[in-house]
């Protein structure tokens, strides 16, 4: 048999393919078509999802809309963040430039500091949506000093590297988000009476993190295989966002401002203090006295606060956010052809409960959940093709929840 009855690229005979195609000087069979195809639609992808050189630079103020449309109210925290992250994606087309400039543009990494539950995961989120930029969240009471039990830093880039598919030029650019930053403060303001293993040691490490360095990562994280091959990642470009609840930095706070406002004109200023919500005056210096290595600090040069939710920016998120709960379920019941609506008295209560039982806003979603389940339920099998939720019947259902379980959700 000649060659030109085999495929030219995996060298099967015709009469072991369905189909033999001829070219200028070769062959190619039909599986070696579809296997090629396939390659082409996953490079496709991978360069649509996260081609960073395709990154649009939307202005501080574009950002800002964008956020808008997803989290309510934080002016302030928006404001930072959106001139931050416009900031460090100049910075990136800079570099992808020729290293000619003499001025380097430093990384703008951030610190969020608000309570629980106030937007702080969402906003670095949204902001990951915006940029089509590979985008992880981890949790900072995770980590550990290498060679204690917990997850060593590096594991922070494996996740990158995983939600980048391995685009290691992708996971370079992407987003990191670590929560509960404030957790892995140093406990107390004296350094190192006793060894601080979940503390500073895990600073320390964080620390080649942010300032930018080649970093050996194991590619599917753990200890357990030494001999994987590790990949390097530069952390130059990564954009880290902090957030953290800071419980009790408010006195820190008080305390600064208090030993301040000494002086001549101590007594005009300390008026004008607003003490109802000291997190609006948050420095720098009120995290190292929190516990954070003024190294740390040094790399996390914005810091901004976001502030408690408020009834009436509560009662806004269940409706106004793009993706807003009452929209979702407005949405699933449309999907079965059901036209859903709430009595305004329903919306009013459910911050309510909310509310009174401190769940903030995550409360919100699971105390619509059991409002809602029983006629999720019972709704895709009956023929009602219209529900209204009234208040008696929202009413009805939360008498019957367990409160201690939504407070778990
Ligand atoms: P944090 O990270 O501050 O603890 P999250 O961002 O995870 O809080 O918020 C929890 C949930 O509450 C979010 O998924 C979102 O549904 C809702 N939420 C919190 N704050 C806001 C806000 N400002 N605007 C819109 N939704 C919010």
């Amino acid at each position: 048999m000649s060659t030109m009855d085999k495929c030219s690229f995996c060298g099967r005979d015709k009469k072991d393919t369905n189909l033999l195609i001829a070219g200028l000087s070769g062959h190619i069979c039909d599986r070696c078509i579809e296997q090629a195809h396939d390659i082409v639609q996953e490079e496709l992808q991978k360069k649509g999802d996260f081609d960073v050189n395709q990154i649009e630079l939307l202005k501080p103020i574009e950002i800002k809309n964008f956020l808008d449309q997803y989290v309510i109210g934080q002016e302030e925290a928006k404001k930072y963040l959106s001139v931050a992250v416009y900031n460090h994606y100049k910075r990136l087309l800079q570099t992808n430039k020729k290293e000619e400039e003499e001025i380097e543009i430093e990384k703008s990494n951030i610190v969020l500091v608000g309570e629980t539950g106030t937007g702080k995961t969402l906003l670095a989120r949204t902001i990951a949506k915006m940029l089509h930029v590979p985008f992880t969240i981890v949790d900072a009471t995770v980590l550990t000093e290498a060679g204690y039990v917990g997850e060593d830093i590096e594991s922070i880039l494996t996740r990158l590297l995983q939600v980048a598919d391995y685009n290691v030029e992708a996971a370079e650019k992407g987003i990191v988000f670590i929560d509960e930053i404030d957790k892995i403060a140093r406990k107390g303001d004296n350094p190192s009476i006793t060894r601080d293993v979940s503390g500073e040691g895990v600073q320390q490490g964080l620390l080649k993190l942010l300032e930018g360095s080649i970093i050996n990562v194991p590619p599917q994280g753990g200890r357990k295989h030494p001999d994987q091959k590790m990949i390097p990642v530069n952390t130059k470009n990564i954009l880290f966002i902090c957030g953290g609840a800071f419980d009790g930095i408010e006195r820190k706070i008080g305390q600064r401002l208090n030993t301040q406002v000494v002086g001549y004109s101590a007594s005009r200023e300390k008026d004008q203090i607003d003490r109802g919500n000291l997190l609006q005056y948050i420095a720098p210096q009120d995290l190292k006295s929190f516990g954070l290595i003024p190294e740390i600090i040094g790399r996390l040069p914005v810091l901004t606060y976001l502030n408690p939710l408020q009834r009436e920016a509560l009662r806004r998120i269940l409706t106004e956010p793009k993706n807003a709960i009452i929209k979702q379920y407005e949405k699933l019941f449309n999907m079965d052809s059901v036209k859903l609506t709430f009595e305004k008295e329903v919306l009013d209560y459910i911050v309510d409960k909310a509310i009174e039982f401190k769940l903030g806003a995550r409360g919100l979603r699971s105390i619509c959940e059991a409002i809602m389940m029983d006629v999720m339920f019972d709704i895709p099998s009956s023929e009602e093709k219209e529900v209204n939720i009234t208040i008696e019947y929202a009413k009805e259902k939360m008498d019957k929840v367990n409160i201690q379980r939504l407070k778990a959700a």
